[in-house]
């Protein structure tokens, strides 16, 4: 059938985000007409995707970094997608149950993980505490090599649906919304270059070609602010873009997720080590951080629109400035930039992992090249402080625009509930809370 150019609501970018909002609109409300923009010729091909970033449903349980606010949050949302994923039998499929765990090295760390279990317990009553002995016989590789005098010990889980190939959920999104009776209307390799408010609707031009709806969401990823700014809004937020890169090593050494622990002031979760899901006998650890002068990982560098989402700004160098006073911070920024320059990266990098599994040398880890993405860590100018996870700027008229760094593909139908609520208020549609909640948000027991 043809493709039309007015829909009720259109989606501009087609990772899990734009994906899950096609399938939440077209599963879970009455909204008739639904288009979805992506610029390239496939959904998730850039963070989305299970080479973009670390494949891990983040239920908030192992990431350190976390308050158990914050972690209430992301387990609500790992949820849904966990259910989702039952729901369509893609449980072994596309998501795993790997074991998972969050790993203290050393008293300090060991005395953190105690504690944080202690506090956490409520929230996550599967979560068991290892001592050196059980982690033997559990993952034998953080022991082989280790100091005998060096103490660890995890909170982690053996049966859990941690690991999730978030591309593949995505497409599984798009194929799902299109069983439903909507008219769905999804654009590969159109990019919108520009959008406008006209009366009533907004008008969306996509190379050169003008399209209309009555609402528009854009998850576009580290765009999204470049689309919101020169639309003049979003102007107290300003996007750094911070890439991840992995290293590969072929040596089986893990059977689960070990995440190390996170220093509290970054936004996002620490360096960990894996199996990767889609890779067969590779292990993979990082990803690092490093901040770039793009928008995209892997593609042409599009500086300027970097220098459009960052807005430079009195606030936005305060911001440095006191992220680079701090002097963990300072090391961090450091050691990650230098885990990316070739030559030196590896030997670097070898004694990061090393704190995960002892034995590993260099020639035993490789640069993973065209692997990781990149997180477009929001920064508010007005509280000058860096967002932790994903910022949302709801303008009312009709528009929303959705800035996703981690946890963003965990939290894609959380994101997409709230934002298919925002929709429907505005345009006069139901919104079936009920079949959301009895299908996605109620925990199936284990
Ligand atoms: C290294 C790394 C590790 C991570 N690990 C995890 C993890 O383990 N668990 C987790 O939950 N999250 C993780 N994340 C975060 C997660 O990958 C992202 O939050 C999520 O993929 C964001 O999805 P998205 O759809 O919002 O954006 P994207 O996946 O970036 O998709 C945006 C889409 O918009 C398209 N687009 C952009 N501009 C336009 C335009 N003008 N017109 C049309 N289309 C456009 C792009 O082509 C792209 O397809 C990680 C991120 C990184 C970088």
């Amino acid at each position: 059938m043809a493709k039309k150019n007015y829909y009720n609501v259109i989606i501009v970018g087609g990772g899990i985000s734009g994906t899950a909002l096609l399938y939440t609109l077209a599963k879970y409300t009455d909204v008739k007409d639904i288009a979805l923009f992506e610029k390239y010729d496939e959904v998730a091909t850039l963070n989305s995707s299970a080479k973009g970033n670390s494949q891990t449903l983040h239920c908030g349980d192992i990431e350190t970094n976390y308050t158990l606010e914050k972690a209430k949050i992301t387990n609500r949302t790992a949820t849904m997608v966990e259910n989702y994923g039952k729901l369509y039998g893609y449980d072994n499929k596309y998501m795993f149950q790997i074991p998972k765990m969050a790993l203290g090295v050393g008293d300090k760390e060991v005395k953190f993980i105690k504690d944080r279990y202690k506090e956490f317990k409520k929230e996550f009553p599967y979560m068991e505490l290892w001592d050196k002995k059980q982690l033997a016989k559990i993952e034998p590789a953080l022991l082989k090599g280790r100091k005998k005098s060096e103490d660890i010990t995890a909170m982690g889980t053996k049966k859990r649906w941690s690991a999730v190939d978030f591309g593949k959920i995505s497409k599984s999104f798009v194929k799902n919304a299109k069983k439903e009776n909507k008219n769905i209307d999804v654009h590969l390799s159109k990019e919108v270059d520009h959008i406008e408010k006209k009366g009533d609707k907004f008008k969306v031009i996509v190379e050169g070609k003008a399209y209309y709806s009555d609402y528009v969401v854009v998850d576009a990823g580290a765009h999204s602010l470049l689309l919101a700014h020169k639309m003049g809004h979003g102007k107290d937020y300003s996007c750094l873009p911070v890439g991840g890169s992995f290293y590969y090593s072929k040596i089986d050494s893990l059977k689960s997720k070990v995440y190390t622990i996170q220093n509290p002031k970054l936004p996002f979760a620490a360096i960990h080590g894996d199996p990767d899901i889609v890779k067969d006998n590779i292990v993979r650890f990082g990803p690092t951080a490093i901040v770039l002068p793009k928008l995209e990982r892997y593609h042409h560098a599009h500086f300027l629109d970097f220098l459009e989402t960052l807005a430079p700004s009195t606030e936005v160098i305060e911001v440095f400035y006191d992220l680079m006073h701090d002097s963990d911070i300072r090391e961090y920024a450091i050691k990650n930039f230098l885990y990316e320059v070739p030559g030196i990266r590896r030997k670097l990098f070898a004694k990061e992992v090393r704190k995960i599994v002892p034995s590993m040398t260099k020639d035993d880890i490789e640069f993973a090249e065209g692997v990781g993405g990149l997180r477009p860590q929001v920064i508010d100018k007005k509280t000058k402080k860096l967002f932790l996870g994903e910022a949302k700027i709801t303008t009312g008229e009709g528009i929303v625009f959705n800035m996703t760094p981690s946890p963003g593909a965990t939290s894609c139908l959380g994101n997409a509930q709230e934002d298919a609520i925002l929709i429907c208020k505005f345009l006069g549609n139901k919104f079936k809370a009920k079949k959301f909640d009895r299908e996605l948000v109620t925990p199936i027991p284990y």
